[in-house]
C-alpha cells in the first residue's frame, strides 16, 4: 500500500467511501464527483499505477465485477466502462480504477 495513495487509504478503510462491494482482490465505491446518475469506481486493493502492471486475472476480475455491478444497480438499459491513463488520457488519481457509469445516456465521442 502506498501511504499516500487516495485509493489505497479508501482500500484499507482509512478513508471514508461510500462502498458498495468489496472482496479480497478488489473494492468499489462511488465517486465522489458523479458525472452520471450511477458512477461507481471498481478499484484493485493492491496498488498499481495503471493497467499496464496489473496480470490478466486481475484484468479480469475487475472487468467481471463491473457487468455484475451494473446488473446490480439497474443498468439494464446500457452503461459505460472507462479506464483514463496518464496525462492524455485524463487520470488524475495514480491508482488503477475502472469507472462505471450509466444511469443516462452516454454520448459518444466523450471528448
Ligand atoms: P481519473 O480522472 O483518475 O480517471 O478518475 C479519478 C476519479 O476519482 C474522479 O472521477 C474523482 O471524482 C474520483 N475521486 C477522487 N478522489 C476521490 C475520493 O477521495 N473519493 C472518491 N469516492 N472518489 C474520488
Ligand atoms: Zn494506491
Amino acid at each position: 500500500m502506498a501511504d499516500t495513495c487516495v485509493f489505497c487509504r479508501i482500500a484499507a478503510g482509512e478513508l471514508p467511501a461510500r462502498v458498495v462491494y468489496r472482496d479480497d482482490q478488489a473494492v468499489a465505491f462511488h465517486d465522489l464527483n458523479p458525472q452520471a446518475p450511477v458512477h461507481v469506481l471498481v478499484v484493485p486493493l493492491d496498488h498499481h499505477v495503471d493497467l499496464s502492471t496489473a496480470e490478466p486475472p486481475l484484468l479480469g476480475h475487475l472487468l467481471h465485477l463491473c457487468a455484475a455491478l451494473a446488473a446490480e444497480l439497474g443498468l439494464e438499459e446500457g452503461h459505460r466502462v472507462v479506464v483514463n491513463t496518464g496525462v492524455d488520457g485524463g487520470q488524475t488519481v495514480g491508482h488503477l480504477h475502472l469507472h462505471l457509469m450509466g444511469g443516462r445516456f452516454m454520448r459518444w465521442p466523450p471528448g
